[in-house]
């Protein structure tokens, strides 16, 4: 159906029509639309139990002596049942947003809602503040208290912090002053990328393309396809050099400056912090990954051979070798996925059919909604969302399976409270990952055609290329965009720079760079919403290559341990939840394992390869 734009520049848009067309999720659950008047009144409600649980509590746990341990107790349920309430608000405000970023009333919904949070974020702000300046020794007592046992995890996550927090009215401050510092950058980031249009000339006409449908045509057959719409999209891109540079490198100056005042001792020490992860485990598993690049760059030779290419161009990286992989409808996707999961575990089959029967899922892909996919997994109480844009690839199937993944995990971890409910970010990308896995292995064990297995084969290679030494390059980025800035203002120039050089070991003589690849960071979202974010990814990845080879070996024995770990959601530091299934990732082996995979997958892509030749 066609929907009536405010906005001019919606005309002109043509969407091709997917099998997802209509396929749009149900918010019933949270609320009926931008206007219900529950939100409004939940806002209130909200406001006014944190107006009381201050007053019932402020200065009551920074106490000598320490607080006794049943009323920390009953500060943390009450602050929890409030988090709960506020984020069912929240979720609904930012989940309808995705769905259409074009619409005023869903952008004003969004920032009342986030100013709301903030207030309320402010009156409670001095529980933990207080909790965190109580002396050591009396915190171990409370920690080591029976009756807190249910939140030791949350509570020392937070003592964590003590080193780098403000006073509570700088913290205030800062709290109000972010809606127009950073957080305006980054709405002015979405704003612009997602209103992006990029005109593409196919068959003698132009289409206007948004950036998910320009991206999904570096899938394309045609190299000519594919180069042009690399061009295209990095030509519109560097358009807005001024306002994408403006934006980052804001962004960039002030996480330096908030470092500096919290007393972080490096640009990524604040991220390990909250992944509860230490700087050497990630540092060893980045080396040994560019110890490894080699075997990518393998990959890509034997790709251009196959393509009958000298040598691979940029945008021939994701082109389709073997056989051209079938299309795939939502409803196939569905069968696919559910009968994947389903021989892994029934329980994983019967929690993945709701998501498609209850309408959990937005698939549709239409003008201004966010492009990409992700789920959101918002508290106990409520169920997970996925947002994705499905365009008929079997590609765009592991899409469904990764999210869905992730599903599963937000799912089953609703055994936990809220304050133990959220993975860290280092194990927050397993169950996505693992799910991908699961339905990749029932692909190949279907497909019987040698050229199509190689497609499948192939486009598994690329993709785990993508996650970890792509994700590798896009963190060294990180790492040297943070170096350059604090040498003074970065131009688009120096970031291009930067960019280019941190792609050039990975890429080496194997991938030819082109002119316009030097703006490939300015679209990166991860780069704007979550610095450092990206070594998850790489972290995520290579535990699954490790976790999936484990269960080939042992079988059904292993289903349990697995789900164990899905159910124990964030209620553990990552070493303590990952130690029943063996993993020791302080160990550079354990990283090479996961390598090993690889080059073992590419090494059977190669065979393949060769008997289709002969
Ligand atoms: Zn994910």
């Amino acid at each position: 159906m066609q929907q009536a734009s405010a906005h001019g520049e919606e005309r002109g848009v043509s969407v091709e029509t997917f099998s997802s067309a209509g396929v749009r999720w149900d918010l019933g659950d949270l609320f009926a639309s931008h206007d219900d008047p529950r939100i409004q009144a939940g806002l209130a409600d909200c406001r006014g139990r944190a107006e009381a649980f201050a007053q019932r509590y402020r200065e009551t746990i920074r106490v000598a002596g320490g607080p006794a341990a049943e009323r920390l107790l009953a500060a943390i349920l009450e602050l929890e049942a409030l988090e709960e309430d506020l984020k069912r608000v929240g979720t609904f405000a930012d989940l309808l947003y995705a769905a259409d970023t074009s619409r005023p009333e869903h952008r004003d919904l969004r920032e009342r809602v986030e100013l709301a949070a903030t207030e309320i974020g402010n009156l409670v702000l001095f529980f933990e503040l207080e909790w965190m300046g109580l002396a050591d020794q009396v915190a171990a007592g409370l920690l080591g208290h029976p009756v807190l046992a249910g939140y030791r995890h949350y509570l020392d996550r937070v003592r964590r912090q003590r080193p780098h927090i403000l006073s509570e009215a700088e913290e205030r401050l800062l709290n109000e002053r972010d809606n127009t510092g950073p957080r305006a950058f980054a709405r002015l980031f979405t704003e612009l990328t997602t209103g992006l249009r990029f005109p593409l000339e196919r068959d003698g006409r132009t289409d206007t393309l948004t950036m998910s449908e320009v991206l999904a045509l570096v899938y394309h057959t045609e190299r000519e396809v594919r180069r042009r719409a690399y061009e295209t999209l990095f030509d519109v891109l560097s358009k807005h050099d001024l306002v994408l540079t403006a934006v980052y490198e804001t962004l960039i100056q002030d996480h330096l400056t908030m470092d500096r005042l919290r007393r972080f001792p490096h640009p990524m020490a604040e991220r390990h912090l909250d992944n509860e992860i230490d700087e050497k485990a990630v540092e060893q598993m980045m080396a040994v990954t560019e110890e490894n690049y080699g075997v990518a760059q393998q990959y890509f030779r034997m790709k251009a051979r196959l393509l009958g290419l000298p040598k691979l161009g940029l945008y021939d990286q994701y082109a389709p070798v073997g056989e051209a992989l079938p299309a795939c409808s939502l409803d196939r996707a569905r069968d696919i996925v559910l009968q994947a999961f389903g021989d892994f575990s029934p329980t994983f089959r019967e929690i993945a059919r709701q998501f498609f029967d209850r309408r959990w899922i937005d698939a549709e892909v239409r003008p201004g909604k966010r492009g990409g996919a992700f789920c959101a997994s918002p508290a106990p109480s409520l169920h997970p969302f996925i947002l994705c844009n499905y365009t008929d690839n079997l590609r765009d199937v592991m899409t469904v399976a990764h999210e869905l993944g992730h599903g599963l995990h937000g799912w089953l971890a609703r055994k936990q409270t809220l304050l133990n409910y959220d993975p860290p970010l280092t194990t927050a990308e397993t169950a996505s990952v693992f799910g991908e896995f699961l339905v990749f292995d029932h692909l190949l064990r279907v497909q019987a055609e040698p050229r199509v297995q190689l497609a499948l084969l192939c486009g598994k290679i690329e993709d785990t290329c993508a996650t970890v030494f792509r994700q590798n390059v896009l963190t060294r980025f990180e790492q040297a965009a943070f170096e350059r800035r604090k040498g003074g203002r970065l131009t688009p120039d120096a970031i291009c720079q930067t960019w280019i050089e941190a792609n050039g070991p990975y890429y080496g003589d194997a991938v030819e760079m082109t002119e316009g690849y030097r703006w490939g960071w300015s679209y990166i979202p991860h780069f704007i919403h979550s610095r450092f974010y990206c070594y998850s990814y790489v972290f995520g990845q290579l535990l699954v290559l490790s976790l999936y080879r484990r269960y080939k070996e042992e079988g059904a024995a292993f289903v349990p341990r697995y789900l164990q770990l899905l159910d124990a959601g964030g209620s553990e530091a990552p070493e303590a939840l990952l130690k029943p299934l063996g993993v020791d990732f302080h160990d550079p082996v354990f990283w090479q394992k996961g390598f090993d995979e690889i080059r073992s997958m590419v090494e059977r892509a190669e065979r393949l390869a060769g008997t289709l030749e002969r």
